[in-house]
């Protein structure tokens, strides 16, 4: 193929237009199909179970989080899942999931925060757990004080301590309380702690001085304590008065547990059935669809949100089985209602195997209405694992995109998506790839390897704070996420052999579309570099095709078409494919030790922090995205060398704007900490 000069090139392209232009989704999915999902699909019935959940204090393993649970049992039985479960793992401090350690259970029964005057009368209250259980930092532990406040400010430094008594005083500080814990409580004898620490960065994030943030403790931290949280406004009133020379009396009581208890986890599945002429063993492999039930109350878009979306797609197609809209599908979904990051790696770990798990369909955050300034997002996921599953789940995007948007314009459309109850706002999601930050990059993580798409909100300006509530959901985005959501599983879940040459079309677009975008960001490297990404670029679009496979049979015809096309395409992107000269290259090759799965960082715990020397870790540079792609990347084949080259492919710009300059050294280092604590052999 590579002696084929440009011409043919061009011809080949030209030969292939007339499909690349996809009118719209009815190339993937029939419009009936497309019709009684969006028909059946309701923001309003989502809403209703969201306006619920908010009700609880959902932190993991508590008891508000398995009353949760039960709600959301509860509907699913009611929608007919009469095998829907709630399955339960120790939540001790200490049995090993993978790599998350399990966290014990936190409980509170009584927490309040008086200020007192001078004649020990209480005269304000700043926290309590019945009115606002987020004025309680997550893992506080019982204490029972009247005593003065002493601002530390970060507390982080010699100089915030400097000439301050803390013994039996309560410390008043920016940062997250765990991050003075040990030195102001368990080295200089402070009582507690009082909070106002921001979280969550965004434009808006230090505007609002009402809001009270999510406080956390570290659960297996030596020191032992409990926090409060306060807002901004409140803390800037404090510290002025402290600064003044006044004297500010707390009493301080709360009596709250840490101790064994139980995980639980929400799973309902919609069998797959065996059809005639299908091969019969596809029945038990699953599309996977999760959400993370837990945070703190109200957390209405974080993130109750998604968990109704899954639901509610769950209740659709459920609801169009049973009335014989649709029939059953040819593979399982499997819809799981987890903690954060946790609860998904203990879900996975604790299979014998998930190789029968196809795809990933996670949803967090993706109610937030205009308030909260939310971005809908669809993203694809990491380089590490290239699917096709991204490219159909963007598509169902654009084609949600483009309807919302035609509607919001005036124009009459067949798929507004507009719930009774909620906006008529275009949808405008941005289609993305790799964006972490949630249960999704525990499948997607290495020793996994689930494709799948992500639907989140982000920013949003109410993040993590009591100012994350019901009255900011907007039901029409709920039903557009339930409605992408069960579009995406149903369209997987029976994906077979005449789906593929569909798909291929998208994928000759869209391959087209990438090389237009890496065209225009090569300059900006050398040609060793240059060389480096192309041959990644391509690698990746190959692997794409090769990931149909997954699902269906792809014809001899069909791969050669589709080899050939990125071989032609790769003609005429930047410059010729050549030996990455100039880049140091590592030969190193690392494999996955099968025995310790998930990633290194998860909620609460880190497993490469627990078992790395400190200076060591300390010592690393490559953390993130960088961090979490290096380790996907080990497969026993690529060598240390090539793992940079797919890291910098996938972060190009980005890895000079937000992360420096990505040094071989720190791979290699990384790689080489990971073996020493045998992540990888
Ligand atoms: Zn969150």
């Amino acid at each position: 193929m590579k002696s084929l000069g440009r011409n043919w090139i061009f011809a080949l392209i030209f030969a292939l237009s007339p499909v690349l232009v996809l009118a719209d989704l009815t190339a993937l999915i029939p419009e009936s199909t497309i019709a009684v999902i969006a028909e059946e699909t309701s923001g309003v019935a989502a809403k209703r179970t969201l306006d619920t959940i908010t009700l609880y204090h959902r932190t993991r393993a508590s008891s508000q989080f398995r009353q949760a649970a039960e709600h959301v049992l509860a509907r699913l039985q009611a929608y007919g899942f009469e095998g829907a479960e709630i399955l339960e793992y120790p939540a001790d401090g200490k049995t090993m999931f993978g790599t998350q350690k399990s966290r014990f259970a936190w409980d509170v029964e009584f927490a309040e925060l008086w200020e007192l005057d001078d004649d020990d009368r209480r005269v304000k209250r700043h926290g309590s757990w019945e009115a606002l259980p987020l004025s309680v930092a997550q893992d506080s532990v019982s204490g029972n004080v009247k005593t003065a406040l002493v601002d530390i400010g970060e507390g982080t430094s010699d100089a915030d301590y400097a000439s301050k008594d803390l013994s039996g005083r309560l410390v008043l500080t920016s940062s997250q309380p765990e991050v003075v814990a040990e030195r102001a409580v368990g080295e200089l004898g402070a009582a507690g702690i009082i909070s106002y620490a921001p979280n969550q960065k965004s434009a808006w994030w230090k505007e609002d001085d009402r809001l009270v943030r999510w406080g956390h403790l570290d659960g297996f931290a030596d020191t032992k304590t409990f926090a409060f949280m306060i807002s901004l406004g409140v803390a800037r009133q404090l510290q002025a008065r402290l600064a003044a020379g006044e004297e500010i009396v707390f009493d301080a009581q709360i009596r709250a547990h840490l101790r064994e208890g139980r995980y639980a986890l929400v799973s309902a599945v919609i069998p797959g059935v065996a059809t005639p002429g299908t091969d019969p063993a596809l029945a038990a492999e699953e599309i996977v669809y999760s959400c993370h039930l837990d945070h703190p109350r109200p957390g209405a878009n974080d993130n109750a949100s998604g968990c109704v979306s899954i639901l509610e797609a769950a209740r659709v197609l459920q609801r169009l089985i049973t009335l014989g809209t649709l029939p059953p599908p040819r593979r399982s979904l499997r819809f799981i209602w987890p903690a954060e990051i946790e609860g998904s790696i203990i879900y996975l770990s604790s299979l014998d195997s998930t190789a029968h798990i196809k795809a990933n369909i996670h949803l967090d955050m993706v109610g937030g209405g205009a308030v909260t300034k939310s971005v809908f997002r669809i993203s694809g996921g990491p380089m590490s694992l290239p699917t096709f599953i991204a490219d159909a789940g963007h598509e169902i995007g654009h084609f949600v995109n483009d309807q919302t948007e035609r509607y919001a314009s005036g124009e009459d459309v067949p798929f507004p998506l507009v719930s009774v109850e909620g906006s008529k706002n275009p949808q405008l999601a941005l289609i993305e790839d790799i964006d972490l930050g949630s249960d999704h990059q525990v499948f997607n993580e290495g020793s996994f390897g689930i494709p799948g798409i992500y639907l989140h909100d982000w920013p949003d300006r109410y993040i993590h704070t009591n100012f994350d509530q019901a009255a900011n959901i907007d039901p029409t985005k709920l039903k557009r996420a339930a409605f992408i959501a069960a579009l995406q599983g149903w369209y997987l879940a029976n994906f077979d052999g005449d789906d593929v040459a569909p798909v291929l079309a998208l994928l000759r677009a869209n391959a087209m579309a990438r090389a237009r975008d890496l065209e225009l960001e090569l300059p900006s490297l050398s040609v060793a570099e240059q060389a480096a990404v192309l041959s990644v670029h391509w690698e990746v679009e190959r692997r794409k095709v090769a990931s149909l496979e997954d699902f269906a049979s792809l014809s001899g015809n069909q791969k050669q078409t589709a080899d050939s096309f990125i071989a032609g395409l790769s003609k005429l992107v930047g410059i010729p494919e050549v030996e990455a000269a100039g880049i140091a290259h590592d030969n190193r090759v690392y494999r996955r030790n099968p025995d310790i799965k998930g990633p290194m960082h998860a909620f609460g715990y880190s497993y490469l922090e627990d078992h790395l020397p400190a200076d060591e870790y300390a010592g690393l540079n490559l953390s993130g995205v960088l961090a979490y792609e290096a380790l996907n990347l080990v497969d026993g084949k690529r060598t240390v060398g090539e793992i940079r080259h797919w890291l910098l492919a996938e972060c190009r710009a980005q890895c000079r704007a937000s992360t420096g300059w990505l040094e071989p050294s720190d791979v290699a280092a990384y790689l080489a900490a990971l073996e020493r604590i045998g992540v990888v052999l």
